[in-house]
């Protein structure tokens, strides 16, 4: 847990989001000011800055990252129509909050 980081404050319960999505390494919580019908942000519970601290012993959480985010396509009916699944990497990447985060994007 990262002092200051305001997705830890929402994985403590300091600071509320509405969550669809809460297992032991991940969550889902719908994005606060969306760019999408369905916005919704995949977030590991264990803090970590951006893709760049990734490390090779990160593949599990990672597979389970997208296998999450597919799945909350499909229950958000999003899955035929299609959607985007991205990663903001720090500023020049229009990163504002490191903490990592996979956004899911879609509904148009
Ligand atoms: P990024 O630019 O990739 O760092 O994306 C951060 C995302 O977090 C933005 O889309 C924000 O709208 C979203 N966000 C910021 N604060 C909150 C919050 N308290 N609850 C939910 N989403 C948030
Ligand atoms: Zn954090």
């Amino acid at each position: 847990m990262e002092k200051g980081c305001i997705f830890c404050e929402i994985l403590r319960g300091e600071r509320p989001a509405v969550f669809l999505y809460q297992g032991d390494s991940v969550v889902v919580f719908k994005d606060i000011h969306p760019h999408a019908p369905v916005h919704l942000l995949i977030v590991p519970r264990r803090h970590i800055r951006s893709v760049n601290d990734l490390t090779e012993q990160d593949g599990d959480l990672i597979a389970e990252m997208i296998l999450r985010a597919r799945e909350m396509a499909r229950e958000s009916l999003i899955s035929e129509s299609g959607y985007k699944l991205l990663f903001n990497v720090e500023r020049g990447g229009g990163q504002i909050i490191f903490h990592l985060h996979l956004h899911l994007l879609g509904g148009w």
